[in-house]
């Protein structure tokens, strides 16, 4: 949690969005979008506080919520679990991390990842003093090689994190990596935490849960968060669910982290879990359409991308411009370009960071004309 100079470290999320304000730049660094949640759904956490939802909401979260969380996995997933026991409510999906993996963790236990990785993982690993180990997803698929799992995977493995859909890279994993992780975490006696957070938002395919494939839910706990599939990301209202030991297992750490939050929040949660399908595919359509524009754009400049099959993300390469050292790049572009991204190499362990060098990660969550903007800006990149 310490910077290069051994000092208390911020996120490069806030270093990168502290750049992009200060120099009044479009900030495609860190990942939220321009364009708030449904106002009925708003509608709904303002009448909440105006009524009373002020004092503190229960451990779990609300009935309601937890309520819609379960007809929402069974709606979309055909997962049956049960609002009582089988599901709990979180400050976002990151407290649902942070809960799972210091409730499952001792000290010296492995943790398998993907790298590049989202960055509270290697965090929160680090504060559980596990051992963080990963498998990296190479370009231009980013799948990870079955091999490469299966030599990451011992007895000494506790845990197995995945993200998918993933964040940097915006790849969908297949059927067949995720029926992998499952045997594997059979085999040597693993759990499974999957951070689906960007689960409504894959283009082309639709999202396979790992607890939906045979033998996943029993050993799998799966994180979602309402900031990613209704653009709420301030609100911090996320829930993991998945079989009651672990899920009694997480609710142990997590009333000892905040215990709970956003009373007024919930309700809207609650109701917005309830909307037709066809918010889910418009929002995941319009997403398409701005990863095309970002994409087209960019490789328009000169740079090349690998283009996403999901998320709000897509990775693009400066290599071309001998500019690898990204990191240097993504500190001053907001002032040279007029535009935030962030640098590949702050998902990758210390001594991988050789292998994301000349890579950006870019936020195409935004309105068309925004991102059009920006991509005139970036003309200035080279
Ligand atoms: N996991 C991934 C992969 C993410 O991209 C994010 C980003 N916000 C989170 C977890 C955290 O979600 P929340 O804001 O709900 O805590
Ligand atoms: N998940 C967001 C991203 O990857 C950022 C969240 C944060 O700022 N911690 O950009």
């Amino acid at each position: 949690l310490l910077d290069e100079s051994g000092q208390p470290g911020v996120t490069i999320f806030e270093e990168i969005t502290a750049l992009a304000n200060k120099h009044e730049a479009i900030n495609l660094g860190q990942g939220f979008p321009d364009t708030e949640g449904p106002v009925e759904i708003r509608q709904i956490a303002v009448d909440a506080i105006l009524s009373g939802a002020n004092q503190y909401a229960p451990g779990s979260g609300i009935l309601p919520l937890r309520q819609a969380i379960a007809e929402h996995q069974k709606r979309y997933y055909s997962l049956d679990v049960d609002p009582d026991t089988e599901v709990v409510v979180s400050t976002g999906a990151t407290e649902a991390i942070a809960a799972s993996l210091l409730a499952f963790l001792e000290p010296g236990d492995e943790v398998v990842t993907f790298e590049p990785f989202y960055d509270s993982y290697a965090a929160m690993i680090g504060l559980a003093n596990a051992k963080h180990k990963v498998v990296q997803l190479k370009a231009p698929t980013f799948e990870p090689s079955i091999e490469d799992l299966r030599a990451a995977i011992s007895d000494k493995t506790r845990v197995i994190l995945i993200n998918n859909p993933h964040n940097p890279t915006g790849a969908v994993f297949s059927t067949q990596v995720l029926s992998e992780v499952i045997a594997l975490a059979h085999q040597h006696d693993c759990i499974i935490v999957a951070d689906e957070v960007y689960e409504h938002l894959t283009f082309e395919t639709k999202h396979v849960p790992i607890a939906s494939l045979p033998g996943g839910f029993e050993r799998t706990i799966t994180i979602s968060s309402a900031g990613k599939s209704f653009s709420f990301t301030g609100w911090k209202v996320g829930w993991a669910t998945g079989p009651e030991h672990l899920i009694t297992a997480i609710r142990t750490i997590k009333q000892f982290l905040t215990y709970s939050s956003g009373p007024a929040f919930q309700p809207a949660v609650a109701k917005a879990l309830n909307l037709p399908e066809k918010f889910f595919i418009d929002f995941a359509a319009s997403l398409a359409s701005g990863a095309q524009i970002l994409a087209d754009g960019l490789e328009n400049a000169g740079i090349p991308v690998i283009r996403p099959q999901g998320t709000y993300f897509l990775v693009a390469d400066i290599n071309n411009f001998k500019r690898n050292d990204a990191i240097e790049v993504a500190r001053a572009m907001p002032e040279s370009v007029g535009v935030a991204a962030i640098p590949m190499s702050v998902f990758a362990r210390p001594e991988n960071v050789s292998n994301y060098q000349g890579l950006l990660r870019f936020a195409f969550c935004k309105k068309p004309p925004i991102l059009t903007e920006a991509i005139k800006k970036l003309q200035l990149l080279p």
